[in-house]
């Protein structure tokens, strides 16, 4: 055990801890050159492509320090907030950490708050100054940040650029000198925590295991205490590029678990392994069942294709046990299903999946938060409203309670005003100003969740040149204001249009939501009413004129039914439009209310 080192990279997107990752990996030789991809943790296309660490992953080196080799542990961690529960029980898994900071753009608020994540976990944090090859890095400025962020000596400071390559074998004895080796009882029953699981189509899933006492054994009998089920340990091993099959992963190591599970479901990530016949006494702490915040409707664009979206759905969950789906029907949209996702992230990355893995073309309707709603016949035992139609009508209501989180936003000093003009907006109130830095402020906010899931963050962006990071974590729930508003197209209420909102802001956004409508709905031969309703009260309401009846004969030359076919064809593909009644409704339309600005 004493010569082995757990550690994970804690960063900001894109300052760089992929590439770092890559480079530990090339100096300790630990990939071949033909095995070398161009970003080896980050294997996903579609993560790839959007420069962010989805799933953790794990990668074992070693190091020969002073003629003695070290057995390096690489623990990945997801970089979006929409994950940060893996990111806490990748950090649980490790001793060590090493905080990577852009010298260029300092410390984000991303960075901070896995930052406190390392620290209530005790991790010895090696603080990396990276990209100080840049012209633009102010390394002098950012290590002053860095110090005064955690306490550490300047001299602690490790300037690198994984780039050039510079740092790099100061960064790796920096782990075997001052990351402590993993404790624990290699005589005690099993006890190994479960950070990560994997999806392998052939093997079924693969579970990423931290071993803290005992060892696990290739054939032993195991169980998950959290889902209380057995199952036999058919394969364990060390996880290179390739997997290493071994007899046994022993107390403080890192390695992966087969057991023929096929369904996601049946390993949490949080859980804690053990013997089956000699089961620990105290499980790993911190296990928690992750629940979706974000909720929407996904449906076939082509109503027949339902049972084949029934069927992608369950493939993604086989290797997504986040993802949460159950039948619903829409009087506008037909059959589709009701999604549950850890945040905004999550939805897009379904939504693309479905379309490049299934082929399939959906429609997603407005998302919303999950809120308690008290009736007056029972005002202890809440309903859970995930779609607002759910919310039962005003006269039979007590109260609706709304998810609260505690907002973290760190910006230049410049942008203090109108970032917190925005979240007054966002109905945030301010619990906390700090000062890190002469220019660098933190503010903290309590802020309705459904407020922030949609486009808070490009507001926020905007509204601070870019000078802003943002992290936010769950506070629970409070009593609010809630009404439906509804939107009718031609007298139809579209009920995957309606949305749940905050009553002071229903008018106004009833009102927008017209104007957006107008703008996105195609024009058609007669005129389209587009009114918001909050019961049977109309709060809004505006016109699709009617093209001219000589528009569409004109606009098309030569021979109008191939065209015709053409746009056909083009509305199937990338144009996700659905016909409601007699209007045709694009998929814009339905996040319409979330773009608002
Ligand atoms: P991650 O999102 O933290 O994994 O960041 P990546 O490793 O993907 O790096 C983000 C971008 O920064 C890429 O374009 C890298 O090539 C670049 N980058 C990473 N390290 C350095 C560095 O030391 N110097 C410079 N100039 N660029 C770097
Ligand atoms: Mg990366």
């Amino acid at each position: 055990m004493k010569n082995i080192r757990n550690f994970c990279i804690i960063a900001h997107i894109d300052h760089g801890k992929s590439t770092l990752a890559d480079r530990l990996l090339d100096f300790t030789k630990s990939v071949t050159e033909r095995e070398r991809k161009e970003q080896l943790l980050d294997n996903m296309d579609l993560e790839r492509e959007r420069g962010i660490t989805i799933k953790s992953h794990a990668i074992q080196m070693v190091y020969n320090y002073k003629g003695e080799d070290f057995v390096f542990n690489l623990i990945d961690t997801p970089g979006h907030v929409d994950f940060s529960y893996e990111v806490s029980r990748s950090i649980a898994a490790c001793e060590g950490a090493l905080l990577i900071v852009d010298a260029a753009q300092s410390i984000q608020a991303q960075t901070i708050s896995n930052l406190y994540l390392a620290l209530e976990n005790d991790l010895e944090i090696i603080p990396v100054l990276n990209k100080v090859d840049l012209l633009s890095a102010n390394p002098d400025e950012v290590t002053d940040d860095i110090v005064d962020l955690i306490g550490c000596k300047r001299e602690d400071v490790i300037r690198a650029s994984a780039k050039e390559g510079i740092g790099i074998e100061e960064i790796l004895n920096a782990i075997v000198e001052r990351v402590p080796a993993p404790k624990g009882d290699p005589d005690a029953p099993l006890r190994a925590l479960v950070f990560d699981s994997v999806y392998n189509p052939f093997r079924g899933i693969e579970t990423y295991f931290r071993v803290f006492d005992g060892s696990i054994k290739k054939g032993q009998n195991i169980k998950f205490v959290a889902t209380d089920k057995n199952y036999s340990a058919d394969e364990v091993g060390t996880l290179k590029l390739v997997q290493f099959p071994k007899k046994e992963i022993q107390a403080g190591d890192v390695g992966y678990l087969i057991t023929g599970i096929k369904n996601a479901k049946e390993v949490k990530v949080g859980d804690t392994i053990t013997d089956a016949n000699n089961p620990t006494k105290t499980a790993v702490a911190g296990f928690e069942d992750v629940k979706p915040m974000v909720f929407a409707g996904i449906y076939p664009v082509e109503t027949d294709e339902y049972e084949e979206l029934r069927t992608a759905m369950e493939k993604l969950q086989l290797n997504d046990a986040s993802l949460v789906f159950l039948p619903e029907s829409s009087a506008a949209l037909g059959f589709g299903f009701r999604c549950g996702f850890l945040g905004m992230l999550h939805l897009e990355i379904i939504q693309e999946r479905l379309e490049r893995e299934f082929d399939m073309t959906v429609i997603t309707t407005v998302p919303n938060v999950s809120y308690n709603a008290y009736t007056l016949k029972d005002k202890d035992k809440p309903i859970i409203v995930s779609n607002p139609s759910d919310l039962p009508e005003p006269t039979y209501l007590d109260r609706v309670e709304e998810p609260f989180i505690k907002a973290s936003i760190i910006t230049k000093s410049e942008f203090v005003g109108p970032v917190m003009s925005l979240c007054i907006e966002k109905r945030g109130q301010i619990t906390d100003q700090t000062y890190l830095t002469q220019d660098r402020v933190e503010l903290s906010f309590d802020m309705p969740l459904a407020e922030i899931v949609f486009d808070f963050y490009d507001r926020l962006k905007t509204v601070s040149k870019g000078y802003a990071s943002f992290d936010y974590s769950p506070i629970g729930m409070r009593k609010s204001k809630l009404v439906k508003v509804d939107v009718l197209l031609n007298g139809n209420t579209v009920d995957a249009l309606s949305a749940l909102l905050h009553v002071d802001n229903a008018y106004d956004i009833g009102k927008r939501i017209c104007e957006k409508l107008k703008e996105l709905i195609p024009r058609q031969q007669f005129d389209i009413p587009i009114q918001a309703a909050i019961g049977a009260k109309i709060i809004a309401r505006e016109t699709v004129k009617a093209l001219r009846k000589d528009v569409t004969a004109k606009c098309y030359g030569g021979d109008i039914s191939r065209k015709r076919k053409l746009l056909e064809k083009q509305k199937k593909g990338k144009k996700r439009m659905r016909q409601v009644g007699n209007v045709e409704i694009p998929q814009e339309a339905f996040m319409a209310v979330l773009k608002l600005n």
